[in-house]
């Protein structure tokens, strides 16, 4: 099969998305779906990873004998191209795992079998086309293109294919400690994250490309209320499940502070010329009408809201194991999405505080502080060229990211972790994402490759093809 040759999607003439498309289409077809933490992989898992990886060297053989490559975890890739330097290296990120489906896909509202990897009407459909295979393709297709056609990489090049992002992200900690190991520091990460965006705020009718800079912390908590229990003829009052109720009702009531993190003003001061004149105006006095603009924020509804606070979801209730057997113990499970300045002994303390109820006690089960911000430099300025070479005339914001990504675990390596896929996605396609009906523009996918090879050949990051 050809790699190169004039395609309709790009402009270029370098980047064939139809085939790309086509390569995506069938490493869609292995249902690459983690373990739980802690759990062996089973036949069916393994072999959807084993596939995957042979499919990934059939693709790209040049990619894969050029590099040194180690194993992290059962099966995530690190391959390691090197450059002319091995200062300041690179380091590009996607994860070859996805959340899984329901075995009754069409009951569950799937259009086409999520792992058939169908192309049709210029889009290909399947888990895993925005999260995150699409981006792992582009990837490695600019990659192989550039090896092809006989590119060096002037600093060490790293890729890192994780394959257990969507449970915990162990192979990236693992691969973050390797690195450690090894003394590199990479210069610039890049992981999933932003996207060529439209539809994203109101009022904006541009495609906007939206780099994250950092993202919000993760924990998660159980609340817990025991008591004797006995049996449900004789209930005492309050019960626990009430116990526990009024604590989860003091939670919703009693929210931590909204602040607009420094970020989140510059993602609205870098849109709004392309807002509504009026609404631009309003976003660029933000700085000085900072309280007022919080509280419109908050108010807009909850994807904005989640911009400018720490949030509480309740995801999880147990109570008694029988209809006629009292609760021994009532639980709750809290997923708490940590605002960027806010620190996890913070929300603690808040929660106490809140709830303010000695029978309820506080369960830390996992905690991931918020990672630090990366500068917007030449090395945020790279990516913002690489995305006017691959989507011309789209303006780039830095943002903080709501949902967490592998990136948080290259923070604590790297300063500068970028999270960004060159894919365009509309509202429709990113509530997609570990939802129903994903799917990705084969035109994307082209310019998703002119990005990546726009990236590693641009003036910041690499001398340009001779
Ligand atoms: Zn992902």
């Amino acid at each position: 099969m050809r790699l190169f040759g004039r395609s309709k999607s790009t402009g270029t003439g370098v980047v064939n998305a139809e085939l790309v498309a086509d390569h995506l289409a069938q490493l869609l077809r292995f249902p690459t779906v983690a373990p739980d933490r802690g759990e062996e992989p089973d036949e069916a898992c393994a072999a959807a990873f084993e596939g995957l990886h042979a499919k990934l060297r059939e693709f790209y053989p040049l990619a894969f004998a050029a590099a040194e490559i180690d194993r992290v975890g059962d099966y995530g890739l690190l391959l390691r191209f090197a450059g002319a330097s091995a200062e300041e290296p690179v380091l590009l990120m996607a994860h070859q795992d996805v959340v899984p489906t329901s075995a009754d896909w069409e009951a569950e509202g799937w259009p086409h079998d999520p792992f058939a990897g169908v192309i049709e009407d210029g889009r290909v459909y399947g888990r895993g086309t925005l999260d995150d295979k699409g981006a792992l393709v582009v990837m490695m297709e600019a990659l192989e293109s550039l090896l092809i056609q006989g590119w060096e990489p002037a600093r060490d090049l790293y890729v890192l294919m994780g394959a257990d992002e969507e449970k915990y992200g162990t192979n990236a900690l693992d691969a973050t400690e390797l690195l450690r190991e090894r003394g590199v520091v990479p210069h610039l990460v890049l992981d999933e994250g932003g996207a060529v965006a439209a539809e994203v705020f109101p009022g904006i009718k541009k495609d906007v490309a939206v780099v994250g800079v950092s993202e919000k912390g993760l924990m998660s908590v159980e609340l817990i209320v025991d008591d004797a229990g006995g049996h449900a003829s004789t209930p005492p009052i309050p019960s626990a499940p009430t116990v526990l109720a009024q604590a989860l009702l003091n939670v919703d009531a009693n929210q931590m502070p909204a602040v607009l993190h420094e970020v989140s003003r510059e993602t609205f001061v870098t849109l709004a010329p392309y807002m509504p004149f009026l609404v631009g105006r309003m976003v660029k006095g933000a700085s000085r009408l900072r309280k007022t603009f919080t509280n419109l924020l908050l108010k807009q509804g909850p994807e904005t809201a989640a911009m400018v606070r720490t949030t509480f979801a309740i995801t999880q209730l147990e109570g008694s194991p029988g209809m006629n057997v009292l609760a021994t113990r009532a639980k709750a499970t809290l997923n708490i999405r940590v605002a960027v300045g806010v620190t996890t002994d913070e929300v603690l303390e808040h929660l106490t505080t809140a709830i303010a109820d000695e029978r309820v006690a506080i369960q830390v089960l996992e905690r991931n502080e918020p990672s630090p911000v990366s500068p917007r430099d030449e090395r945020f300025d790279a990516i913002g060229a690489a995305v006017e070479n691959a989507y011309p005339g789209t303006p780039v914001a830095p943002y903080i990211m709501l949902a967490a990504s592998d990136g948080r675990h290259l923070a604590t390596l790297s300063p500068a972790v970028y999270r960004f896929s060159p894919l365009r996605m509309d509202k429709a396609q990113r509530a997609a994402v570990h939802g129903i009906d994903e799917n990705v523009e084969v035109a994307s996918l082209g310019r998703g490759v002119e990005f990546y090879r726009s990236l590693l050949t641009g003036k910041a990051l690499g001398p340009g093809l001779k």
